[in-house]
């Protein structure tokens, strides 16, 4: 196909589009999101217009999932589709797209919005990458969604796109965005605050996930349990992280609730280091209903964590001075 016809082919299904929509401007707005953390904001920012459908759910692992017959169909229904991108969703949403034959929510369609274009994303790659590296995104990471600053900037798309597919409310978009916006820079300021402690510390993750959330609060990932990006930890990756545990102050191991527990474990009984498995995602505990629940239960798992390890500090001293 030539351009001019792509173009004018393109025209006219934006033009269906429309027609469609404004047909439809007294209906809700259907989206389907691939994971619960963007249906939390789409939710928040679209109010009575939307009916929000999520495609995963945040007890899962994001970087999996199987096309059922029951997601192929709500990506058919769907008026927009919100997707995390940087290769996210790269094992599972491309062929899900396609078997769900909706033109709507195609890539290049006003349906379709891919919120990793609207944040900075970290860990970039500038080489060349290959699958001996594990499974490393080249566009960058992904998890950007762990960093709150970030929550605001999809809201501000989300709001956006939400305006230009239903115009008739699009103040109603704009002023739960600001609303969503003013009580996140509120509450930042707060878990910032309650986190103060782990500024300038060094902590390792089990994957490279809390990179963003490192970002946001002052610390550093100096390493990880895996090996190498979705590669599990061998025999002889843990004994050389114990050796450098054992050398370097890093105090804290952070992980998401559905890797495997036993390194961390190992880790521990080799080198007393703190465990902190924080929830990744809005759905990852029955608990997490909204956005900002996330950073309420990833602050409260931190701090549980820190005063867990006061209290081991404390008693070992104890058991030293009474000796
Ligand atoms: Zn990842």
């Amino acid at each position: 196909m030539n351009n001019i016809m792509k173009k004018s082919t393109m025209n006219i299904v934006f033009g269906l589009l429309l027609s469609t929509i404004a047909f439809n401007s007294y209906a809700e707005i259907r989206i389907v999101t691939s994971t619960q953390d963007l249906a939390a904001i789409a939710t928040a920012v679209g109010g009575e217009q939307v009916k929000v459908q999520s495609l995963t759910l945040g007890t899962r692992d994001p970087h999996f999932a199987s096309a059922k017959p029951s997601m192929i169909r709500k990506v058919f229904r769907a008026d927009l589709l919100l997707v995390v991108g940087a290769g996210m969703e790269i094992g599972w949403l491309p062929p899900l797209l396609q078997s769900a034959r909706n033109a709507r929510v195609q890539p290049a369609n006003s349906g379709y919005l891919d919120l990793s274009r609207v944040v900075p994303l970290l860990g970039k790659s500038s080489g060349p990458v290959s699958r001996a590296m594990g499974d490393v995104h080249a566009g960058g990471n992904p998890h950007y969604w762990l960093d709150p600053r970030n929550g605001k900037r999809m809201a501000q798309a989300i709001a956006t796109r939400l305006g230009e597919l239903d115009p008739a409310h699009k103040d109603d978009y704009q002023q739960r965005f600001k609303a969503f916006a003013q009580t996140l820079d509120r509450k930042l300021l707060v878990w910032q605050a309650e986190l103060a402690w782990l500024k300038g510390t060094s902590v390792i993750a089990y994957h490279t996930s809390f990179v963003y959330l490192a970002d946001a609060f002052g610390f550093q990932i100096v390493d990880e349990v895996e090996p190498k990006p979705g590669i599990s930890p061998s025999a002889a990756s843990l004994s050389a992280l114990v050796s450098r545990l054992r050398v370097e102050d890093i105090n804290l191991l952070i992980m998401e609730p559905y890797y495997e527990r036993r390194s961390a474990r190992y880790l521990n009984e080799q080198t007393a280091i703190q465990v902190a498995v924080l929830p990744q995602s809005v759905g990852a505990q029955p608990d997490i209903n909204h956005y900002f629940d996330l950073f309420d239960a990833i602050v409260a798992a931190l701090n549980i964590a820190a005063q867990d390890k006061a209290a081991q500090d404390k008693a070992a001293q104890d058991k030293a001075g009474g000796q």
